[in-house]
């Protein structure tokens, strides 16, 4: 099949050179005018890397609907930057959307200082707040905030709008009978809920003549217990299209529901049946997004014609060029998003919320600090420098080095590349993080650097460079003070991830943290998919396991190990391994748990006899787990590589 994803394309007057649009996120910048020049450098760079069509992330219609780095169209500071962010983004030949948006429940009264607003007074799970109930007079006010919302990013400049109907902001909360109990005429029977959305759409017609691009992003399937049905949203769908919506943008589940949709474990393409339900009921285009992360899975959907366009969001934080290297078979230099959220939805839903980064792609918002690369050496000379550890933290540094120009040796002792990157890989869900290694690897040949695998320098052989950067990673680090540590059937994760020692039937893991939990889920799957049957028992010392998980994964983990029967011990010290089990303790007294193999996620500790046998000969510098080991983690030592580099 010829693929169709870079086929012209139109939404409503817009013609697009492509099927590939950027979908919207909040960069959590928003709105602060000393962030404004990074705003724009993010999108620039996104627009000359392809995107056919750049959403904003929502910008507020009112006050109350707003939240912390959201821009809010009744501030005037917030338009006049709206408007130089286009001019930027169209100066990099980029198209925009503007998304206006209206938080409804969702809205936290700490970050708007007032009462969150919503169709009826029903308690969110998500800010733990009760909304008021609005008053007629204040709906209609919500309806002329949107359209003039639309009527402000026509003369702003913005090539169309898209309004946030989806995952359970203000008004999908007017089309589920959970949140709309009223008994006016927005609520009650489905016409009565819907009337609301399509009053907005008929007013923007009526305010901007048919020729605006409008697109509305709906919700496909809330999946939340009694929600709007199946039917009820191909009718919604009908309904908008008929009212002179452009296109359709579906998205799904709302914040509060239970069923993962951007979660890692959840497969490539999963929901793009639920974006085809609605293409089959309308004859406007219809853009998909959720878990559509690779060039070949959105190749994929469009060739199925599932849907019209699709709009990827994180795959863009983790690429800027995501469109154009797909364009260009430049797949191979193309920095998959892995699904982690560690760096971009943990940051946004964060308590405060943080600046959006990503994992697997330092530059992500540090393009205007950064600027574009400086390959010019300003005729200083070339340093010869050797990077030690060829982990993730490693092949970071050896790529910004190299792309500073110098000339980089890159020494791994194993025989493969990825350090911890590559152990982890196993674990269910993180089968991408192969991804992340080989577009370091690909980026290391482009840049000339000279990878040397099995290979353990000399000190004599590091000293005569001009530099070493120590990325030697970490060690599992087995608590000397446990007592049975020495004993056979006790085992290092590393061990069982490497796959260097047989899996037991009855394991106790102890340690329950990310790690711990980690190798659980792992176990516990693999042993599933062969039919074998396996007692998996997690000791967690803190009552909260996997605490350090971010808040959009941990839920899902945890309800993962309970799904696949892992036992998990909350708040108990592990006191002893013995030759049958391990004895643990808590505030109730102590007990026994048989156990024939023991694991140790107990942390781990840095690896540097390197750093104490070079120190003054050479000099050092100390990045990822060698550095601090207790703060392992892999997006800070991705960071803390190009900061080094980058910021000096
Ligand atoms: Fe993707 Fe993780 Fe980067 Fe977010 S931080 S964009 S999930 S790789």
């Amino acid at each position: 099949t010829v693929s169709l994803l870079f086929k012209k394309g139109y939404i409503g007057s817009l013609t697009l050179d492509h099927r590939i649009l950027m979908g919207a996120m909040h960069l959590g910048i928003e709105g602060d005018r000393e962030q404004l020049n990074q705003l724009k450098a993010f999108y620039s760079e996104r627009a000359k890397g392809g995107a056919a069509l750049i959403i904003t992330g929502g910008a507020a219609v009112l006050p109350s609907g707003g939240g912390d780095h959201m821009y809010c169209l009744t501030e005037q500071d917030h338009r006049v930057q709206l408007q130089e962010l286009i001019e930027a983004v169209h100066l990099a030949r980029g198209k925009m959307a503007l998304q206006l948006q209206h938080n409804g429940r969702y809205a936290k009264s700490s970050e708007t200082g007032l009462e969150p607003v919503a169709p009826s007074a029903i308690m969110s799970k998500v800010t733990k707040e009760r909304p008021v109930a609005l008053s007629t007079k204040e709906i209609h006010d919500i309806r002329d905030a949107f359209v003039n919302g639309a009527v402000f990013a026509e003369s702003a400049g913005f090539d169309a709008v898209e309004l946030m109907g989806s995952e359970g902001y203000l008004l999908n909360q007017f089309l589920s009978p959970l949140t709309n109990q009223r008994e006016d005429k927005y609520g009650g029977d489905f016409y009565k809920r819907m009337a609301l959305p399509l009053e907005i759409v008929s007013g923007i017609r009526k305010s901007l003549g048919s020729d605006y691009p409008v697109i509305y992003r709906m919700s496909g399937d809330d999946y939340m217990d009694g929600s709007t049905t199946r039917a009820e949203t191909v009718q919604f769908a009908r309904e908008l299209a008929k009212h002179g919506v452009d296109a359709l943008n579906v998205g799904v589940g709302w914040h509060e529901s239970r069923v993962p949709t951007v979660a890692a474990i959840v497969r490539a393409g999963a929901f793009a049946h639920v974006a085809s339900e609605i293409r089959q009921a309308v004859n406007i285009p219809v853009i998909g997004a959720n878990r559509i992360h690779t060039p070949e899975c959105a190749d994929d959907v469009l060739n199925q014609q599932l849907m019209d366009f699709v709009a990827p969001a994180r795959p863009w934080l983790a690429d800027a060029s995501f469109a154009q290297k797909a364009k260009t078979g430049g797949r191979e230099e193309l920095n998959v998003c892995i699904s982690c959220n560690q760096e971009c939805l943990d940051h946004t839903m964060g308590h405060p919320p943080s600046p959006v980064g990503c994992l697997v792609n330092p530059r992500t918002g540090h393009e205007w600090k950064w600027g574009l690369k400086d390959r010019d050496h300003h005729g200083q000379q070339r340093q010869n420098i050797a990077v030690v550890g060829g982990g993730i933290a490693g092949l970071a540094a050896a790529k910004a080095l190299a792309e500073k120009c110098e000339r980089v040796t890159l020494f791994e002792a194993k025989g493969q590349l990825g350090g911890q990157f590559l152990l982890a890989s196993q674990i269910p869900g993180k089968e991408n993080f192969l991804e992340t290694i080989r577009f370091y690897k690909t980026s290391l040949e482009r840049l000339n650097v000279n990878v040397k695998l099995s290979y353990q320098p000399a000190i004599d052989e590091l000293r005569a460079f001009d530099k070493v950067i120590i990325a030697t990673g970490v060690e599992p680090n087995i608590p000397r003070l446990l007592k049975g540590t020495d004993l056979p059937h006790v085992a290092a994760y590393s061990d069982i991830l490497s796959k260097t020692v047989t899996l037991g039937k009855r394991i106790a893991i102890v340690g329950g943290g990310g790690i711990g939990c980690d190798l659980a889920h792992f176990i516990a799957e693999s042993q599933a998919e062969q039919s074998h049957r396996v007692d998996v028992t997690v000791i967690s010392r803190s009552p909260k396991p996997a605490k350090r998980v971010g808040p959009t994964t941990r839920w899902v983990l945890i309800s993962k190990l309970r799904q696949l029967g892992v036992n998990i011990l909350k708040g108990f010290e592990c006191k002893e391994i013995t030759e049958d089990g391990v004895w643990v303790q808590n505030n109730d007294g102590q007990q026994f748990i048989e156990a024939d193999q023991v694991i140790l996620c107990t942390g781990q500790t840095e690896n540097r006899e390197l750093f104490d046998a070079l120190k003054g000969h050479v000099p050092i510098e100390t990045i990822g787990g060698s550095d601090i080991a207790s703060e392992l983690n892999a997006a800070k030592a991705i960071q803390q590589a190009y900061s080094l580099i980058y910021d000096s």
